[in-house]
């Protein structure tokens, strides 16, 4: 560690938590310039909405959104109207602050009348959004995979998706939404951080048991149920590239001030960690992106009261050791000299550049052709 900088040049530098040195002029950084800006729940909320507002279909992954305080008054418009419009519709609607994690300020209401108004919504912006009712249950139980992406080349775009993930479960079993459930953390939220603290909490010996599981044991689960696991994959993947294709303009933006072309500088690369919720239908929802996902491999076990020890968490060592080594693999930059092949890391799925490309030109010309149509209509 080099908490002043460090001045010899480097392979690869790892910040711990954002990019944050512009005195580097080679070799690579584990971070982007603006990429926690760019995933906090509010920037994330906007990009997907303009997105949403140009490709519904293509974007009906995020559920619907507004950013408070400055929509409270469409929020409350919009649930009215939908209200008025489908009477039977009994949404549930969950308020997250921005710049928050860990479940920190988490809360569910029924109504936009029931936003708590005082103090903290004015000093601290937060995002409200449709509660997801129906999520896929295991073991009655709700679940919420993490799962690591490497960005690993912004120009052009590289993404890895590592094969595994985690499934983090709550602690009480599911139930719907009602006003006497709501304030139930450990039923509605997944956050580990949370659930740790439930007396029901069971730390994971094995990858297919326990309160944090393998996202592998999930899929191998459900495929012995008869679920189509290929295609709860490829919307995964289609889920991913298209978050990613979102979040580029303004990741540009931040790389070309931070670090000008033609101008000696670091390449940079970014294991980013995706939570996403599987719906009852296995539809995955992504819930939010994290740009400094934990690589804990252990835990804080609690032998006597108050007497704490780190003991080893083979669920995690499983999924995040393979995500660091394989990574540092592929950015390896004597790699080239070996001529090993991308095929040749097993725990990442590699999106060919190629595809990338091209989904992203079509994006991008029919963003282009949505332009021309609105600025059409505008004269
Ligand atoms: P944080 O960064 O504080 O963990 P998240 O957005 O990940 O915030 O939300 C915390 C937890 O709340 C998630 O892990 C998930 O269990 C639950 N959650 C979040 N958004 C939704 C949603 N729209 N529908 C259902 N559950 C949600």
């Amino acid at each position: 560690q080099f908490p002043f900088g460090r001045r010899l040049p480097c392979d690869i530098y790892w910040h711990g938590v954002s990019f944050h040195d512009n005195n580097i002029f080679s070799g690579q950084v584990n971070k982007f310039p603006g990429m926690m800006e760019t995933v906090r729940k509010i920037t994330l909320s906007r990009a997907m909405r303009t997105m949403q507002d140009l490709f519904p279909l293509e974007y009906n992954f995020y559920p619907r959104s507004w950013i408070l305080p400055e929509e409270l008054p469409l929020f409350v418009a919009e649930v009215r109207m939908m209200k008025d419009s489908n009477p039977s519709w009994k949404p549930t609607f969950i308020v997250k602050p921005d710049g928050g994690c860990q479940g920190d300020g988490i809360y569910l209401i029924k109504d936009p009348s029931d936003i708590r108004l005082t103090g903290s919504i004015q000093s601290r912006p937060a995002v409200v959004q449709e509660y997801i009712c129906k999520p896929l249950l295991v073991d009655k139980l709700k679940f919420d995979i993490r799962l690591y992406v490497l960005l690993k080349s912004l120009e052009p775009l590289e993404i890895y998706i590592a094969k595994d993930g985690l499934s983090r479960f709550c602690t009480e079993p599911y139930q719907e939404p009602t006003l006497k459930n709501l304030h139930q953390v450990f039923m509605h939220l997944t956050n580990y951080s949370l659930n740790i603290h439930s007396g029901n909490f069971i730390h994971s010996d094995s990858v297919n048991t326990g309160s944090k599981r393998t996202f592998s044991s999930i899929l191998c689960r459900l495929s012995s149920r008869g679920a189509d696991v290929k295609k709860l994959w490829s919307d995964i993947i289609s889920l991913v590239i298209k978050t990613i294709i979102a979040l580029t303009p303004e990741l540009k933006v931040y790389y070309q001030s931070d670090i000008p072309a033609g101008k000696p500088g670091p390449t940079c690369f970014q294991i980013l960690g995706f939570d996403i919720l599987l719906m009852k239908n296995l539809k995955p929802m992504l819930l939010e992106v994290n740009a400094n996902p934990s690589m804990r491999i252990e835990h804080e076990q609690e032998l006597s009261p108050g007497v704490f020890e780190n003991v080893p968490s083979p669920v995690d060592e499983e999924v995040k050791v393979a995500v660091i080594r394989d990574t540092l693999r592929l950015v390896d930059p004597q790699k080239k000299k070996r001529k090993d092949t991308h095929l040749s890391f097993h725990t990442y799925l590699l999106i060919f550049p190629t595809q990338l490309q091209s989904l992203h030109a079509g994006i991008a010309s029919m963003k282009d052709k949505q332009h021309k149509h609105h600025s059409l209509k505008l004269s």
